[in-house]
């Protein structure tokens, strides 16, 4: 079993859209279950309805999963296993206040030293743990030995027990911590592979000694993913537009052009251009680079482009708000001048929109469109030039330009011939 554990405090991160990718592509290797795991125990960060957002946009993405399971209904079983930990004396009260943590932080701060608890509550004689009415916190003990993770991406890495810790796993209000809700979910949900961010690399050895004190044995396989910097090498933070999917998907990436580019960023695709399920046959988490990704809009834009062209035309013309084989062809055609479907949709929205009439024009403008409303429907642009010449006496530039802006509701653009070849059974609703 696999699982995409995002936190429903924000609007989905591209980070944290490769990481589903990735985690489906894997899952689909390994004919496994993917699972959606709603880290949900922080109530303060909550932001109500990003789940269903983040659903909506794994849907979206054709990431298909089994369960979705909300971190917060598992709290009686954490309650349970810190319960478990305390009896079996991995476990202690902690009575020590903030302030006097804050205080050792202090000091070993100004030592230059790490820091880490100093223990003083793990020994503890058993009448002032049961007599003591401050709040207290529930640590787990350090463990006795260096930890060493083997990942898929970063190769082994080790931990002292110092690193470690003995660190907190229920807060003072009995809520789990972080670490000790994820690793005791990972064990509940019997996870064979952790596909995560590099960020929680330092969380790792946490976790697995939490399940190695609750006796859990089954070797858990890991693959954290290197961090994406942004276009000046720097760490994408939220505030970077281009970090946010929904952003991506508003401004016209097309989901299959989004999944194809985080898929070949760090990696060695066979081509450039592919869809997640042609991924599935070729991907491999070894082959990860070891290095942060670069995220560059240029690279993504041509992406784009090349899935656009790739639609079949009912498909594109959904995309400019059309559900019509010759409004796709006419996108089409202006294809080459855009990347995105907003820009295309900018494209073809003015030629079904009032016109905008120079002054200059006006009058040629007039005639032909008085012409037109008279004039039979004809199959081929030439005749139909060739009618509007004869009628209306106007050539050179005072025929192209103005048939131009009568036709798309620009001054420039595509060739006029071409465009007509899609518009020309749409004229009564154009030239109104
Ligand atoms: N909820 C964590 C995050 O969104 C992921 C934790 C994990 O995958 O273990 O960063």
């Amino acid at each position: 079993m696999l699982r995409f554990a995002p936190s429903p405090t924000g609007d989905m991160h591209i980070a944290s859209l490769r990481i589903a990718l990735f985690n489906y592509i894997v899952a689909k290797q390994k004919g496994e279950d993917l699972i959606v795991r709603i880290e949900d125990t922080d109530k303060e960060k909550n932001i109500e309805g990003k789940d269903k957002e983040i659903l909506d946009i794994l849907a979206l993405f054709g990431i298909e999963y089994t369960q979705v399971i909300h971190q917060s209904q598992n709290v009686r079983f954490h309650s349970a296993m810190a319960l478990q930990l305390l009896h079996e004396k991995k476990a202690f009260s902690c009575f020590c206040s903030s302030a006097w943590l804050d205080k050792k932080r202090e000091e070993a701060k100004e030592a230059k030293k790490p820091y880490t608890y100093d223990d003083a509550c793990r020994n503890l004689p058993p009448e002032l743990v049961i007599d003591n009415t401050s709040p207290f916190t529930i640590r787990i003990n350090r463990p006795d030995e260096t930890i060493t993770i083997q990942d898929h991406i970063k190769g082994d890495v080790s931990f002292e027990p110092d690193a470690v810790d003995s660190f907190i796993i229920m807060n003072q209000d009995k809520t789990p911590t972080y670490n000790f809700a994820c690793a005791v979910d990972d064990m509940l949900s019997d996870i064979s592979i952790i596909i995560r961010s590099e960020d929680h690399i330092n969380n790792t050895p946490k976790q697995e000694h939490i399940r190695a004190s609750l006796n859990y044995n089954k070797k858990i396989e890991y693959a954290h993913l290197p961090i994406i910097l942004n276009e000046s090498g720097k760490k994408m933070s939220k505030d970077d537009n281009t970090s946010s999917v929904k952003w991506l998907l508003e401004e016209g990436y097309l989901p299959e052009a989004i999944a194809n580019y985080f898929l070949l960023m760090g990696n060695k695709p066979p081509q450039e251009i592919f869809s997640t399920k042609e991924a599935i046959g070729w991907f491999n988490l070894n082959t990860i680079s070891k290095s942060p990704a670069h995220f560059s809009i240029d690279m993504l834009k041509h992406i784009n482009k090349e899935h656009l062209k790739a639609l079949d035309a009912k498909e594109l013309s959904r995309y400019v708000g059309f559900a019509d084989e010759e409004i796709g062809e006419l996108a089409r055609i202006y294809l080459e001048e855009v990347e995105t479907t907003k820009e295309l949709k900018a494209k073809i929205a003015p030629i079904f929109a009032p016109r905008v009439i120079p002054e200059a024009f006006a009058e040629q403008i007039e005639l032909m469109t008085n012409t037109i409303k008279n004039a039979s429907f004809f199959e081929e642009y030439d005749d139909f030039k060739n009618y509007i010449m004869k009628e209306t006496g106007l050539k050179g530039e005072n025929y192209f330009q103005p048939i131009r802006i009568l036709l798309t509701n620009a001054e420039h653009g595509p060739d006029i011939a071409e465009v007509y070849k899609y518009i020309k059974n749409y004229l009564g609703e154009i030239i109104k």
